[in-house]
């Protein structure tokens, strides 16, 4: 028998946390070290976005370097990890009997959103990764949807994992000190996902003043909605991290268990 995982939401940060990892790096290695095994690690990135639900279908699948203009040693990087066709097909099988339309993907590899933190937490790359893709345009409930969709997989020893950002306005990057927003919003999404308001944290974007600076656009902020989604009724929350990197990129971590 396999044993129940929790799920997890994080933030993963600038592609160069695969080589200057920084502060959050105990934290990713202290998640793996600290929980059981996964059978597979099920992972929505924000850098997936698809029309449909989609998940990678590749037994091995490639490392993906989707960004520009970053040192030569990010490019060289590899992240072996199997994938897992079978899980694949299994959680299309689930979406569809929730009633959503999803689709194996037979070429997808992972991207950074995936490997860069998968680089500290299974350094070995020997648990396989299938990648969850995020619907941008179908908004957040539709990601608790997705979530609870995968749910049953939780129970059986499957990790499922959303990687995104807390806070993610590029435009204002800085080398100041937190933006005092930011730190804001993070409060609010902490007392909301401690509360399980749902109903509140889908809305965030009425009903937070800075929801919308926060996020100009919520795809990194979706992964959230799948890790909440996919956790068990009644969970409780622990925030793992809550560093805020060049002003205005929050980087929390949180486990539903
Ligand atoms: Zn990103």
């Amino acid at each position: 028998m396999s044993q129940p995982l929790p799920t997890l939401f994080l933030s993963h940060g600038s592609p160069m946390h695969a080589i200057q990892p920084g502060a959050v790096r105990a934290v990713w290695e202290g998640i793996a070290r600290d929980l059981p095994r996964p059978k597979v690690i099920l992972i929505a990135s924000a850098h997936w976005e698809t029309d449909l639900p989609a998940l990678s279908g590749v037994a091995r699948p490639e490392t993906i370097h989707d960004f520009y203009g970053f040192p030569k040693p990010l490019y060289e990087i590899q992240y072996p990890a199997p994938g897992s066709p079978e899980l694949a097909s299994r959680a299309v099988g689930l979406l569809k009997q929730y009633g959503l339309n999803a689709t194996s993907d037979p070429l997808r590899g992972l991207d950074h959103g995936a490997w860069s933190p998968l680089l500290y937490m299974y350094p070995k790359a020997d648990v396989p990764v299938v990648q969850v893709a995020v619907q941008t345009p179908l908004g957040p409930k539709h990601h608790v949807d997705l979530g609870r969709a995968l749910a049953p997989l939780a129970d059986e020893g499957i990790f499922i994992v959303g990687s995104g950002h807390m806070t993610h306005n590029l435009r204002e990057r800085s080398s100041g000190a937190p933006a005092a927003y930011a730190r804001q919003f993070q409060a609010w999404v902490k007392e909301k996902i401690e509360a399980r308001d749902f109903d509140a944290l889908v809305n965030y974007r009425a009903l937070n003043p800075h929801g919308v600076r926060a996020h100009p656009t919520d795809e990194h902020f979706l992964p959230l909605f799948v890790a909440l989604g996919a956790a068990r009724d009644g969970y409780k929350a622990e925030r793992l991290y809550d560093g805020i990197e060049m002003g205005s990129l929050a980087m929390d971590a949180y486990l539903f268990s």
